[in-house]
């Protein structure tokens, strides 16, 4: 792979991000960021490259694909979907490409969005799984 460099923006003052080790942000070192200083917004590299994950997030974006990642990942952790298939019912909801559903890209509108249908999809699997004697074979199985 080249190394390629990257001209990444930050979404909220428009100027240039800087490429700096984690160990700014964190304190200890977890690869390179991208790092607007004015803004304290940063968004992670992909392994091995300086492409970025996605856009620059502000504290209140990161807290909100923090919570709806956990809502979301609870679909598939509990098994109530494949990993991949619970990605394909995500973009569904979206209105996205598949392609695009990244819960590191969304903004806070869609964060809000992911969490209220990830939240739908358990109350209703909740209730059928009900109707049918519940998941108590599933927990059987797992734990021996
Ligand atoms: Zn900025």
């Amino acid at each position: 792979m080249n190394s390629a460099e990257y001209k990444v923006i930050c979404p909220y003052c428009g100027k240039t991000a800087e490429y700096v080790d984690s160990k700014e942000i964190y304190g200890i070192s977890y690869g390179m960021i991208y790092l607007c200083r004015t803004c304290c917004a940063y968004v992670g590299c992909h392994r091995g490259s300086k492409r970025p994950l996605g856009q620059l997030a502000d504290a209140d974006t990161r807290k909100w694909r923090h919570r709806a990642h956990s809502c979301f990942d609870w679909l598939w952790r509990k098994r109530y979907f494949s990993r991949g298939s619970a990605y394909r019912w995500l973009a569904e909801q979206m209105g996205l490409d598949v392609k695009l559903t990244h819960i590191g890209m969304f903004d806070v509108e869609q964060c809000k969005k992911v969490i209220d249908v990830s939240r739908k999809y358990l109350i209703d699997i909740n209730k059928q799984l009900k109707k049918h004697g519940g998941i108590y074979e599933r927990n059987r199985t797992a734990k021996n």
